[in-house]
C-alpha cells in the first residue's frame, strides 16, 4: 500500500520504519528544513573573522536534551542505535538511572533513521480532501493510508483548512492534548561551564534545564543550552523575546557568568512536551475517504520514547 506520512519527526520516522519493514511504499513529508522535528540541534556559525575554522563551528541541542528508555521495544532501538554509534548514555549528576543523548547531537538519531526513507523537506501539508492530500508547493499525493505526527493543535488545524467534520469524541481526543511551551536560549560561550554532569535541572525557578553542549560531547566550541520552565513560558508566550532572552541569562548567571557569554541566540517552541496526553498510541479518524491514523508525542507516553512507540504502533495497525 502506498502510506503518506506528515512530519519526519521521531513519531514519523518510526512509523516510516515499521511501514518499510512490512512490505509498505512510504512518502514522508516535512515542513521544516530538515529532519527531527523537536529533536533539534542547531549548528552556530562563527563571526566572519573566524570562519575557516571548524573548530569555531558551535552545536547545541536546541529541543529535546536527552532521553529514557522503559519499553522493551525502545530498548531494542535504543540497543541498535548505540551500537552505531549513534546513541550514547549520560548519567545526570541529579538523577539515578540512566539517561540517553545523540552521540554528535539530538537530531543525529532522526537523521539516521531517515537515512533509507524517501523523505521530502520543505513540503507544507495545507488540505485534506477526499483521497488527496495537498502541499503548499502545489503538489498533490493520493495515498492509502494517511498517517498525521504533528501536534494535535496542527492536526485540528490541517482539518478546519480542509473542512473535516470529526465526531465529538475524535475532536474531544484531539483538543484534550497539551503542550508546554518554552523559550529556550542558546549561549557560545568562551569556556564550558562548571556545572556538574553537564547538566542541570532546576526547581521552583524561570530556568527548568540548563545544558553544557561541550561536557555533553556534541560541540567542541562551549556552548549553553537554556530551557524556561512551562510556568514562565506559558506566562510570558507573546512576549518580548530578546527582553525574554536577557532576562534568562540574568537568572543563570549563577551557573553561566556574564563574562563567560560570546553571543546568544533565543527561540520560542510553542509546542514541548505533551503534558496532557491521552491514553491511546493513535487516534483513528472514522468517516474519511481513506484511512487517516493521528500519533505522536501527545499519544501514550509521551516525551521521546512515547513519539517512537506511538509511530510503531500506528503502522503495526496495519500489518
Ligand atoms: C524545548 C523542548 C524540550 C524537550 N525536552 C525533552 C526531553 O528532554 N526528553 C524527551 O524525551 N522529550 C523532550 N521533548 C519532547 C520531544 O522532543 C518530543 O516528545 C518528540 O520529539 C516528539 O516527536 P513527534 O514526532 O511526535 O513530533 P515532532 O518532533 O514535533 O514532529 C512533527 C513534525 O511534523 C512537522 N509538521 C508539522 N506540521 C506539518 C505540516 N502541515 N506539513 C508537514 N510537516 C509538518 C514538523 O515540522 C515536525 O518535524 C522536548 C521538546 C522541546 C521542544
Amino acid at each position: 500500500m502506498q502510506v503518506l506520512i506528515i512530519g519526519a519527526g521521531m513519531a514519523g520516522l518510526s512509523a516510516a520504519q515499521e511501514f518499510v519493514k512490512n512490505g509498505h511504499q512510504v512518502i514522508v513529508l516535512d515542513k521544516g528544513r530538515g529532519v527531527g522535528g523537536r529533536m533539534s540541534t542547531r549548528t552556530i556559525m562563527p563571526p566572519d573573522s573566524q570562519k575557516g575554522n571548524a573548530d569555531n563551528i558551535a552545536k547545541a541541542d536546541h529541543g529535546a536534551q536527552y532521553f529514557s528508555s522503559k519499553s522493551p521495544d525502545f530498548q531494542e532501538f535504543v540497543a541498535d542505535f548505540t551500537q552505531q554509534g549513534i546513541i550514547k548514555s549520560w548519567q545526570l549528576a541529579q538523577r539515578d538511572f540512566l539517561r540517553y543523548v545523540g552521540t554528535k547531537g539530538m537530531n543525529t538519531i532522526p537523521k539516521k533513521m531517515a537515512e533509507n526513507l524517501t523523505v521530502f523537506t520543505n513540503e507544507k501539508v495545507i488540505k485534506i480532501e477526499r483521497k488527496q492530500v495537498f502541499t503548499e508547493s502545489e503538489k498533490v499525493y493520493t495515498p492509502d493510508i494517511l498517517i498525521l505526527t504533528m501536534p494535535a493543535p496542527q492536526v485540528l488545524e490541517l482539518f478546519l483548512h480542509s473542512n473535516i467534520q470529526l465526531n465529538s469524541s475524535e475532536k474531544e481526543h484531539l483538543q484534550a492534548i497539551h503542550y508546554a511551551p518554552c523559550f529556550a536560549v542558546l549561549a557560545v560561550l568562551k569556556e564550558p561551564t562548571a556545572i556538574q554532569s553537564g547538566g542541570l535541572i532546576l526547581e521552583d525557578s524561570p530556568i527548568s534545564w540548563i545544558a553544557d553542549n561541550f561536557q555533553k560531547g556534541i560541540t567542541q566550541t562551549p556552548t549553553a543550552t537554556i530551557h524556561a520552565s512551562p510556568e514562565y513560558s506559558e506566562e510570558n508566550l507573546e512576549g518580548d523575546i530578546a527582553q525574554i532572552g536577557e532576562f534568562l541569562l540574568k537568572s543563570a548567571s549563577e551557573w553561566i557568568s556574564p563574562a563567560n557569554i560570546v553571543s546568544h541566540q533565543t527561540h520560542r517552541w510553542r509546542y514541548s512536551l505533551a503534558q496532557k496526553r491521552v491514553e491511546n498510541p493513535y487516534l483513528e479518524i472514522t468517516n474519511l475517504s481513506l484511512p487517516v491514523l493521528c500519533g505522536g508525542d501527545g499519544f501514550g507516553i509521551g516525551n521521546i520514547e512515547g513519539a517512537y512507540l506511538s509511530g510503531k504502533a500506528m503502522a503495526k495497525r496495519f500489518t
